[in-house]
């Protein structure tokens, strides 16, 4: 595990000047146009994140949301603008947007090398698709950038001393359970029932070559929005992508419960009050067509292309939990 280099990180915006800092920024800004460029050419439409609202998710892994003073009304920073791009996706059928979202982590998440209380999140969702089919896309997507970064940042990555291999979908698919018994048989104790733990995570994703999927999580370890799959109760649509060599998580993402008794049933069930969902659960009465869709973040997705060894190294004014930075 990295220790957090307190002190440094409180002068890490000096690095701005430093040719490292130059190479990861075009990198990082490469794959910006790597993904417009996936996304506008298979019939997305870009818009606008909301930055505040009234709720945000809450499926955060025991993060905390940030809340403002909104004229004498409680209002939140997006954790994730999960609930926004379902029902974007209801009037476009396709969207994406890069988000800028908060979350204060725990402090043990100091020492990861994956968390930021502040990162972009580009949010994609689809209207009338199935999770495999966002997978299909989410394999696409990072196939995409990937060999967008290795053609038009070549220079960089040379300089920055990074080898970075294309790699063609589809990726493999592990369940949620196969994951867990993969990491029981190496010895490491983890559960069957919740989110795995940081570092197990990491152990997981030095096994692989390849980015590849995790899918099917037990209920208890998302939130209310991912899909119920009826014919297996407690288990979740729904899927993560690693990236492979210790780097960990790349995107969360899932099918959507969008039918409005359901999703009062799964609010109540993991403790959300569902008057605070006034809007929503609005929309939802009025019915939506299904969505899928995932999230990925870009800071993670630098550190990977780059070949960073912690996600801070991806942004010139990090936020870190527990440091007090610019
Ligand atoms: N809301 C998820 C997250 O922020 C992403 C998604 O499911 O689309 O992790
Ligand atoms: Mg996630």
């Amino acid at each position: 595990m990295l220790k957090p280099p307190i002190q440094e990180l409180q002068t890490y915006y000096k690095t701005i000047r430093t040719r490292r800092m130059q190479l990861i920024l075009k990198v990082q800004a490469t794959a910006f146009r790597g993904i417009r460029d996936y996304l506008d050419n298979n019939g997305f439409t870009e818009l606008l994140p909301p930055i505040i609202g009234p709720v945000t998710d809450p499926g955060i892994r025991g993060a905390k949301q940030v809340t403002i003073d909104y004229y004498g009304k409680e209002y939140k920073v997006m954790s994730s603008a999960i609930l926004y791009k379902q029902m974007a996706a209801a009037s476009l059928d396709k969207i994406y947007f890069f988000s800028p979202n908060v979350r204060l982590e725990p402090l043990e998440t100091a020492t990861t090398g994956r968390h930021l209380v502040e990162f972009v999140q580009v949010d994609i969702e689809e209207a009338n698709i199935t999770y495999e089919d966002a997978m299909r896309t989410a394999e696409n997507l990072v196939a995409h950038i990937v060999s967008y970064v290795v053609d038009e940042a070549a220079p960089y990555l040379e300089e920055l001393g990074r080898t970075l291999r294309k790699f063609r979908p589809p990726f493999k698919k592990i369940t949620h359970r196969e994951a867990v018994e993969l990491l029981r048989s190496k010895g490491e104790k983890v559960s069957y029932y919740t989110e795995i733990p940081w570092e197990q995570e990491e152990k997981l994703s030095r096994m692989f070559d390849e980015p590849f999927f995790i899918i099917d999580y037990p209920k208890g370890a998302r939130g209310f929005y991912d899909m119920e799959d009826e014919s297996r109760p407690g288990i979740l649509r729904d899927f993560d992508m690693l990236y492979p060599e210790g780097y960990g998580e790349a995107i969360s993402g899932a099918e959507r419960e969008y039918r409005y008794e359901k999703v009062i049933a799964r609010m109540r069930e993991s403790g959300e009050d569902p008057a605070k969902y006034g809007w929503y659960l609005d929309m939802l009465r009025e019915g939506i067509p299904p969505t899928a869709g995932f999230g990925i973040g870009v800071e993670r997705l630098t550190r990977y292309l780059c070949g960073l060894s912690a996600v801070w190294e991806a942004r010139p004014y990090p936020k870190i939990a527990g440091v007090y930075s610019p």
